[in-house]
């Protein structure tokens, strides 16, 4: 018998979606742009606390939208998190720019303020500053925004959020993604709600928003006949899916307090385990525990993080290693990075040994007692 497979987190939808959707098609807005477009910017933005929202195609779209807004351009250097998603670095290279890679601090996963200072000082003395510095939030963790933006300001480069994993998280009470002068959610089918495919840029800066729509519908004048100035993109979200967006926003707290439950069961169910170490919840904030993540030390446990991935794909559920630093990776090769203090680098670390485990929402407590009861029997052998 093979049992069904449980996924890292799949898509969830809570209901309304079909609604909104069904408005579209009545309407026959099946374009770009159009009520829902506007509502869900709308909505979404209150949602956070944010002056607005401009609706995308995608989270990198968002990425590389806010670098341009900063003027980021050929020959610029930016700051990045190492241990991320690809996407967090790609839209620098489309710019033109230089990544330089940021390590982790053992805290909270996410940026070393200790490592973005040693890059700061660097770079004042070569008189070469970051035009930007992007900031990621890993698995529904913020990382610790008032260092990251104290050291950002004291050199006048700002900062964009890179929120698309931790929609829904908290720092010192107010929504991740609003801290920088940009920030960027993702709606990608994985994330915590999911629009099929989308992302969103918020600001408090109206005006560079409207930019933003500008660049994102192909930078077109006004004018009656098609004219353009300057370069821009095909990267708006549709109607349709920005109706799928609003439903999946009515969810989003529910959907964080079951990822939460989702965390403390497999926290329970291994808590005597010795080489365990979940991912930390700095007091500073709320993390929405998108992914429960957690590093498994081979020497105290007897079995590795690949032993453990592949033991789960064995009885079809998937597992995967926490994201391959961006300084390890081949097309980047070649780029400075700073780690954490000199003789580590916690990113390199935390690849080594980290895994994710199945998060999804819809997961069933019998499915997930499924994946804590294969990691026992490992634990036996
Ligand atoms: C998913 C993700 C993105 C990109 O979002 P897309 O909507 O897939 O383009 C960017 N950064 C991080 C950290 C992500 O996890």
């Amino acid at each position: 018998m093979t049992e069904n497979r449980i996924y890292l987190s799949s898509p969830h939808m809570g209901g309304d979606e079909l609604k909104y959707i069904q408005e579209a098609f009545d309407t026959n807005w099946i374009a770009p742009l159009g009520p829902n477009v506007n509502a869900f910017e709308q909505e979404l933005a209150e949602f956070v606390g944010s002056k607005g929202g401009a609706a995308l195609s995608s989270g990198t779209a968002a990425i590389h939208l806010a670098l341009r807004l900063l003027n980021v351009g050929q020959g610029d250097r930016v700051f990045c998190s190492s241990l991320t998603f690809i996407a967090s670095a790609n839209p620098i290279l489309y710019q033109g720019a230089e990544p330089v890679f940021i390590d982790s601090e053992p805290e909270s996963w996410n940026m070393s303020p200790d490592a973005l200072e040693q890059a700061f000082v660097d770079a004042a003395n070569e008189e070469k500053l970051p035009k930007a510095v992007i900031v990621v939030n890993l698995y529904g963790q913020s990382a610790d925004m008032d260092k990251v933006i104290e050291i950002c300001d004291r050199y006048g480069v700002p900062v964009i959020e890179d929120a698309a994993e931790s929609l829904g998280a908290t720092y010192k009470g107010k929504a991740s993604g609003t801290f920088g002068k940009y920030g960027i959610y993702s709606f990608n089918g994985n994330k915590i709600i999911t629009t099929s495919g989308g992302g969103m840029l918020v600001s408090d800066d109206v005006e560079a928003l409207k930019k933003a729509r500008f660049w994102a519908t192909q930078a077109r004048d006004q004018a009656r006949h098609y004219q353009h100035s300057e370069i821009g993109y095909n990267y708006r979200m549709s109607n349709v899916v920005a109706g799928i967006g609003r439903g999946q926003l009515k969810v989003l707290d529910e959907r964080v307090r079951v990822k939460r439950e989702i965390f403390e069961r497999y926290v329970e169910a291994f808590k005597n385990v010795k080489g365990f170490d979940f991912m930390p919840e700095p007091s500073y904030g709320r993390s929405t525990r998108w992914l429960t993540t957690l590093t498994i030390d081979p020497e105290k446990c007897g079995f590795s993080r690949d032993d453990m991935i592949d033991a789960l794909a064995a009885e079809n559920i998937e597992a995967r290693p926490v994201w391959k630093p961006l300084h390890l990776q081949p097309v980047f090769e070649g780029c400075s990075y700073y780690p954490h203090s000199g003789d580590e680098s916690v990113s390199d670390r935390l690849f080594e040994y980290g895994v994710c485990l199945p998060s999804g929402t819809n997961m069933t407590i019998d499915e997930q007692e499924r994946v804590i009861e294969c990691i026992r029997k490992l634990m036996m052998k």
